[in-house]
């Protein structure tokens, strides 16, 4: 199957003042992936991800979306991408259901609060506010708002960070799920388990520019071809895996 190009980014520079955060970058994401942004703090995976977003401006490069050019299309990027908000978008008198309604008012499409909190396992959360949701369901709630708009890509930045290792695989079957119907997914993430288990091709970056872009198992495959041996695994299982094998894996981090 023919990989169609979806999010082209050419030759992207990021500079705030003197410093540049974003140095000459250039990669793509195909269509219906799951793609994944890693490396350091710092490398810069914020700023090129806000950049595609429309969020934040570019000191040079090109990059289009869906086909349209970030420089002059913003605006049907916006309509065709979803984002997730800061917590603090979050107003915190308003319940899951009157979130939707309003995000939904914003974009100026009529989805129902059950069909968008049944997306990601919330019907029953349904009258509680955020801030007494559990830190993975505050996850699922955000990734609930990014798909009010059937966007076409969803950006997700550190979508797993602090959550327990059940939530965190919760959260991958949905972002599976989500890719699975259709919507290509960009991610970033610390955790390179998490990477190599979800992403269909990653990209690392440091210091501002991608310093390689594979496949999970290709990166690993070459490293292993080139002679590289891990210490030797004396255990075969870890702590996780109790955890997960004692608390099972279903929706239930309440
Ligand atoms: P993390 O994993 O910690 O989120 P990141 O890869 O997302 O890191 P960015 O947030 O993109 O990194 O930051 C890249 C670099 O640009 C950092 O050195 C950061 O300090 C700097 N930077 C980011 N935003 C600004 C800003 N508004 N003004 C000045 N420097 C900035």
């Amino acid at each position: 199957m023919v990989k169609k190009p979806i999010i082209t980014v050419k030759n992207l520079v990021k500079k705030y003042g003197d410093f540049t955060a974003v140095n000459d970058i250039s990669f793509e994401v195909y269509e219906g992936e799951i793609f994944g942004l890693l490396g350091p703090n710092g490398a810069g995976k914020t700023t090129t991800l806000e950049i595609i977003e429309t969020l934040r401006d570019k000191t040079s490069g090109e990059i289009s979306v869906d086909g349209f050019s970030i420089g002059k299309d913003a605006d049907d990027i916006k309509k065709r991408i979803g984002v997730q908000l800061q917590a603090a978008g979050y107003y915190p008198n308003l319940n899951l259901s009157e979130l939707i309604v309003l995000f939904s008012g914003l974009y100026g499409i009529n989805k129902t609060p059950m069909e968008m909190l049944g997306k990601v396992a919330l019907t029953e959360k349904a009258k509680a506010k955020y801030k007494d949701l559990s830190g993975g369901q505050k996850q699922r709630f955000s990734i609930a708002t990014t798909l009010i708009n059937d966007p076409r890509i969803i950006f997700l930045d550190e979508p797993t960070t602090g959550l327990d290792p059940q939530a965190r695989r919760n959260l991958w079957d949905l972002i599976r799920e989500i890719r699975n119907n259709g919507t290509t997914v960009v991610i970033t993430t610390h955790y390179m388990d998490e990477a190599e288990v979800l992403c269909d091709r990653v990209a690392f970056i440091d210091g501002g520019k991608v310093i390689g872009i594979d496949t999970p198992d290709n990166f690993i495959d070459k490293l292993v071809a080139g002679g590289f041996e891990r210490p030797k695994q004396v255990k075969l299982a870890n702590l996780e895996d109790v955890f997960i094998n004692l608390t099972g894996k279903e929706w239930r981090e309440e």
